[in-house]
């Protein structure tokens, strides 16, 4: 066990936290450190759904002799889960909540929701301009939450591109957090328009993961999508939505290369199969299809939400 407090960066996600401190104890596999912070040998750690947060928290307490953690703090700050609470019905959110904090329920339908990018598959994501400032000042990496996120590729900080790196290496070994090599990784080069997309989906999720939002349910959202889509001119009442004007749209506002970097450009033939289930259909939909649809509609996240609270 590790002696002393484990401090906490800003908007760290919870894996790097757990990574850090299995780098730090020097533990030679991660069942180790499981059984140390989860008290189970197979726990804790998921990229973007961990679980037995409050075992952890109950460890690192007893651990310090201080409540210095609390449970539902870091699922809120050093999770995705104020991403995905949103578009969620309450039902779910209980579920999933409940999930990150003991185990329990599993919760495979809500992790298969976040359709994750080809590219973002198995790597983690940071900024080399972050990633170096922190380990000059303090001698070790972290991972933010926000760069995390399937399909952001931003940093806001520092306007640009962000880096990959494998998560584990071919024998399934963690990588390190405290000593990356930023150099070897340097992020890829983009257009400038490219670039200016990839910063708005970023202030989007920035948006919806660092403001308290109130706790909309799912359907007062829909109503408002649909709402808007009559303002539009998209859909009457008792008359059929004009879903291929939607798509064609929702086409033409995004640009092809960006859909396809974030694993959502749709060929034609596709055009009413999630436009329709965004809005109309109680089925559950990726909290990023959410964001663009909301960018599509109402300009950003930031004037979704705040007209959507007044
Ligand atoms: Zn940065």
């Amino acid at each position: 066990m590790l002696g002393h407090f484990l401090e906490i960066y800003p908007n760290e996600i919870f894996y790097s936290i757990c990574v850090r401190y299995h780098n730090l104890t020097g533990q030679k596999n991660y069942q180790g450190t499981a059984k140390e912070l989860f008290d189970k040998k197979h726990s804790g750690r998921g990229l973007f759904f961990p679980s037995n947060i409050s075992v952890f928290t109950d460890v690192m307490n007893q651990s310090m002799g201080k409540n210095c953690m609390n449970a539902i703090d870091i699922i809120n700050n050093n999770t995705i889960f104020p991403l995905i609470k949103p578009f969620i019905s309450k039902q779910q959110k209980i579920r999933l909540m409940s999930s990150l904090l003991s185990g329990i329920p599993k919760i495979c339908g809500i992790a298969d929701l976040l359709a994750i990018p080809e590219n973002d598959k198995g790597v983690i994501k940071f900024c080399n301009k972050c990633m170096k400032k922190f380990l000059k000042e303090r001698e070790e990496g972290y991972l933010n939450r926000l760069h995390q996120v399937p399909g952001n590729d931003f940093c806001l900080i520092h306007n640009n591109v962000l880096s990959r790196y494998e998560k584990s290496n071919k024998s399934g070994k963690i990588i390190n957090i405290l000593n990356i090599d930023c150099d070897s990784h340097v992020p890829e080069k983009v257009s400038k328009s490219l670039q200016e997309e990839k910063r708005n989906f970023s202030v989007d999720i920035e948006y919806i993961m660092t403001n308290k939002l109130r706790d909309e349910s799912i359907e007062i959202i829909r109503k408002r999508y649909i709402e808007r889509l009559a303002e539009l001119g998209f859909y009457k009442i008792f008359e059929f939505m004009d879903y291929k004007r939607l798509y064609d749209v929702y086409i033409n506002f995004f640009s092809k290369e960006f859909l396809n970097d974030i694993g959502f450009y749709d060929s034609d033939k596709d055009y009413n199969s999630w436009v329709q289930d965004i809005p109309f259909i109680k089925k559950q939909s990726s909290p990023i299809r959410h964001l663009l649809f909301i960018r599509l509609l109402f300009g950003s996240a930031k004037a979704f939400f705040e007209d959507l609270s007044l």
